[in-house]
């Protein structure tokens, strides 16, 4: 496995670590073989659920599946996708979903399980590794048709691609993800209070949490500009600067999450749409009374493996002049 890059932040489900051997994709003849080979290995999903090995004492862990142990069930691979290189290993993903019961037990301890549920649990590869198959085989699920003449569409490129079979057509598509910004505004504090960070809440938020404002980049946007207008949109505040600091996957279903700070230069909260049920300033002490979802009846953090949460986290480390757990 590649090293963690020294000095970048590491987020939950951005841990890297395989080499997707790109090169390696283009020759069919090479991913058909390595799929039977003894040292493939295979991330099973189900219907959105992912095959973990679960036990009382064990951290959760993701299961790498033999092409012989998926022989003896007589499970088909179908359509596999080539993940990359796991040290020795080729690593495939192969969706199960059209399996009415994907268990026969297929590993011991193991069972499909909601990633939204054990993520924050995982080990930042394992949890990678599953973003990212996740997010393949969503694609592949998404595109058995081609956009421009509605034919079928076949996988190539070790499911890197997918290619119309009409002959006429032969419109090629490739794997996508959908940018969007996050973002956490600061007041640096003034006459009429401390520094603050804006946080807001959306009606389908867990009891009591809030969480830093986000949208999707559209189309002609830079990212600073997404920032600007979402923030204005969901809370009128005009913003003086706006800076990068760490991305993340998000695999529900297939983002990749662009974090911001910002510095606010207005104070006056008005909201100019519907998206959020509730916009507000937190000073810090409030916002280290903060607990967590499920633990407390008040209010409440982001879930612990979302960049929302990175972002807040890294705000009160600054202001308490602690070192971040990002820098
Ligand atoms: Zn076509």
């Amino acid at each position: 496995m590649k090293d963690r890059p020294d000095r970048e932040p590491i987020l939950k489900y951005a841990d890297a670590r395989i080499d997707r051997a790109a090169a390696l994709r283009e020759d069919p003849g090479w991913v058909e073989k390595a799929l039977k080979q003894s040292d493939a290995r295979i991330i099973a999903t189900w219907r959105s659920r992912h095959l973990l090995c679960i036990t009382e004492s064990d951290q959760p862990r993701a299961v790498r599946l033999s092409p012989e142990h998926l022989a003896e069930h007589m499970v088909e691979h179908g359509e596999a996708v080539f993940l990359g290189m796991e040290d020795s290993m080729t690593l495939f993903a192969v969706d199960l979903s059209d399996r009415i019961d994907p268990e026969p037990e297929l590993e011991p301890e193991a069972s499909f399980v909601d990633l939204r549920r054990f993520g924050p649990l995982l080990d930042g590869h394992d949890a990678n590794l599953l973003a990212y198959a996740r997010a393949m085989l969503n694609w592949h699920r998404n595109h058995q048709y081609c956009g421009r003449c509605g034919a079928a569409t076949a996988s190539s490129a070790g499911g890197h691609r997918r290619q119309c079979t009409s002959k006429d057509c032969g419109h090629m598509s490739f794997p996508r993800t959908d940018p969007a910004i996050i973002v956490l505004v600061e007041h640096p504090g003034d006459d009429d209070g401390p520094p603050r960070c804006l946080l807001g809440r959306s009606a389908h938020f867990p009891e009591g949490m809030y969480s830093t404002l986000a949208g999707f980049v559209e189309p002609g946007e830079s990212l600073e500009q997404t920032v600007r207008r979402e923030v204005f949109e969901e809370a009128g505040i005009e913003l003086a600067s706006v800076r990068y600091l760490a991305s993340q996957p998000w695999p529900f279903p297939g983002s990749l999450m662009l974090g911001f700070h910002a510095t606010a230069s207005s104070t006056i909260i008005r909201r100019n749409d519907e998206e959020l049920e509730a916009v507000r300033w937190f000073s810090l002490d409030e916002v280290d009374q903060f607990g967590e979802s499920g633990e407390t009846d008040g209010l409440c953090l982001p879930r612990p493996d979302s960049i929302a949460r990175f972002l807040i986290d890294h705000w009160c480390d600054k202001m308490h002049g602690r070192e971040s757990k990002g820098n």
